[in-house]
């Protein structure tokens, strides 16, 4: 897909947040591949698959929800990522050290603002 594959494997070292500036380290327990900010959410597609670090496009990934993987085993939660600039929609790990309180925002966006009334006196 991409020609200008870089090997920059140094990338997970560190970065600064597309949203907030904050500096974010690329080492953190819960994920090897630390891809967002712990404070905002927002993610960078820097990624075809995770880690490979293969995409050109570099868009900032705005944080639009919470995947729960294998409920059955105790629910591992995922945070999915839309890139503002091309559209993918990925899915990542959250990370240790990740926000409790954004993470619990984001899970209750849909129950926070609903899309249709919840008082509505005919249902
Ligand atoms: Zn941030
Ligand atoms: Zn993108």
């Amino acid at each position: 897909m991409s020609n200008n594959r870089r090997q920059r494997r140094h990338e997970s070292d560190g970065f600064t947040c597309v949203n907030c500036r904050c500096q974010v380290s690329g080492e953190s327990w819960g994920t090897r591949h630390r891809n967002h900010c712990p404070v905002c959410l927002f993610s960078r597609h820097v990624d075809e698959t995770p880690g490979d670090r293969a995409s050109v496009c570099r868009g900032p990934m705005a944080p639009i929800g919470i995947e729960v993987r294998e409920p059955e085993k105790g629910g591992e939660w995922a945070l999915l990522h839309r890139c503002v600039r091309c559209g993918a929609i990925k899915a990542n790990r959250i990370a240790g050290d990740d926000s409790e309180r954004a993470l619990l925002a984001l899970a209750l966006r849909p129950l926070a603002r609903p899309a249709f009334p919840l008082d509505d006196p005919r249902t």
